[in-house]
């Protein structure tokens, strides 16, 4: 099939890699000339574990085309997935500006029979929307359709091609024969519903997932006042398949591109139909506190931040990515630098977007240079090689051996032993 993908980000890339390995003629249409040029002599646009590699040698064989015009990439497209981004207006709702320009485009030359399927997270009803913007400038003959993305970052290849379900929302039979046909060499149950239910699942799921994230973050505070422990509380409950284990670990809050941005869209959509949704509204809030809960507990270690020299390691939302997009840890360096701390940071990935972020933050090569003569280090982003840093080299450098591990990375037992002092999130 011809299939055309708008948006280069993490899911059109990772789309049009999986779509041209399954045996499509792929083009993928990107706005921005600057990462075409990149795309086309094989460099990355970001760092996703495996993506780089695949997509040089689908370029190569001609299977996947990058390409900035839409004549050229929409004219023969039997298949349009508008993958943009939907990025957080202020007031919460979802800024669909890139879907209804890519929608512009498309309608200057959309061809026959074509289906228009919307991978981005985007609130119910945009479908429609997107329709009547191709349906004003183009005669033909078009289906709409709603295809969410569920994948993650830092392991978006393995999950796109191995989805645990894959979401179909249409309202004709052509559509849903056509999308049918495209996913059938991948695993997982198809869920074929209308366009807005489709719409729908995406915000719900994230949603879901976030109250997991809020909940354990609860539970975590309780067990300090109790003198208990969160991680063990987390194994008894998440071995209970109806609860599950994922999604359960304590720590400073979720962040990233979609968890914030999604459960305030979410919310936001409630509003605009005068729903209350305050268990919703109670997770969004949690996960701000569980910061500030964080900043409390380095405040009453270290007494006034002033002059402090403060170690992070990661800057990343999550580990596997160099996305700092809502990162929790970027928002916590942001205080302690306010705070008048000397702040020196390391991330396997994450460094100079942070860098674009806090242009004064200082980056260490090595994740031994933040330990340097320093009065705290904290552990912001669960990179796995944290684990098996030279904890007891560390200590030497250090001026204070102080740990403050905001993810529950390290093991408890282990961080006392070697003489530090650990604090970490309700244990
Ligand atoms: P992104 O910001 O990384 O990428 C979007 C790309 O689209 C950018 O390269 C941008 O230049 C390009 N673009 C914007 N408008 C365009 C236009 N009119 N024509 C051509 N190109 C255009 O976004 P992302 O992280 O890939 O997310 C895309 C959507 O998918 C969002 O709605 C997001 O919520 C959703 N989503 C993201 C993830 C994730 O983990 N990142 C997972 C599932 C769903």
């Amino acid at each position: 099939m011809n299939i055309t993908i708008i948006g280069a980000g993490y899911v059109g890339l990772t789309s049009a890699a999986l779509f041209a390995k399954l045996g499509h003629k792929v083009r993928i249409l990107e706005k921005d000339a600057q990462k075409v040029a990149r795309l086309k002599i094989g460099k990355a646009l970001f760092y996703e574990p495996g993506l780089d590699l695949l997509i040089s040698s689908l370029i190569r064989s001609g299977a996947l085309v990058p390409i900035d015009d839409y004549a050229d990439a929409i004219v023969k497209a039997e298949v349009i997935f508008i993958c943009v981004g939907t990025p957080p207006r202020k007031n919460g709702q979802a800024d669909l500006s890139q879907i209804f320009s890519a929608a512009q485009g498309i309608a200057c030359y959309i061809k026959n029979g074509a289906v228009v399927a919307i991978k981005s997270t985007v609130p119910v009803g945009t479908a429609e929307r997107v329709k009547k913007i191709i349906q004003r400038k183009s005669l033909v003959h078009f289906e709409m359709a709603s295809c969410p993305e569920f994948l993650r970052e830092g392991s978006a290849l393995a999950d796109t091609q191995k989805p645990d379900r894959v979401v179909i929302g249409v309202n004709s039979e052509h559509a849903r024969k056509v999308l049918i046909k495209l996913h059938e060499k991948l695993p997982g149950e198809r869920v074929v519903t209308d366009l807005r239910t489709a719409e729908i699942i995406k915000y719900a799921s994230n949603a879901f997932l976030a109250t997991k994230i809020s909940f354990i973050n609860e539970i975590a505070n309780l067990c300090e006042a109790v003198k208990a422990n969160v991680d063990d509380v987390a194994l008894g409950m998440g071995l209970d398949p109806r609860i599950g284990k994922a999604f359960l670990k304590a720590g400073i809050g979720y962040g990233g591109s979609c968890f914030p941005k999604d459960t305030r869209a979410l919310n936001s959509m409630a509003k605009t139909h005068y729903y209350d949704f305050k268990l919703l509204k109670a997770v969004i809030e949690v996960n701000q506190l569980q910061r500030k809960i964080f900043m409390e507990k380095v405040r009453t270690a270290l007494g006034s931040l002033r002059g402090k020299k403060i170690g992070v390691l990661g800057l990343a939302f999550k580990n596997n990515t160099d996305d700092v997009r809502e990162s929790a840890a970027l928002e916590i360096i942001k205080e302690l630098l306010k705070k008048g701390a000397r702040v020196t940071a390391y991330d396997p990935q994450a460094a100079s977007n942070a860098k674009k972020v806090i242009p004064k933050l200082i980056v260490a090569k090595k994740p031994g240079e933040v330990a340097n003569n320093a009065d705290v280090i904290l552990i912001l982003t669960e990179w796995p090689e944290f684990r098996t840093l030279r904890w007891d080299v560390f200590k030497k450098k250090m001026h204070r051996p102080l740990i403050l591990d905001g993810r529950n990375l390290l093991d408890q037992k282990t961080m006392l032993a070697l003489g530090f002092e650990y604090i970490s999130m309700g244990r």
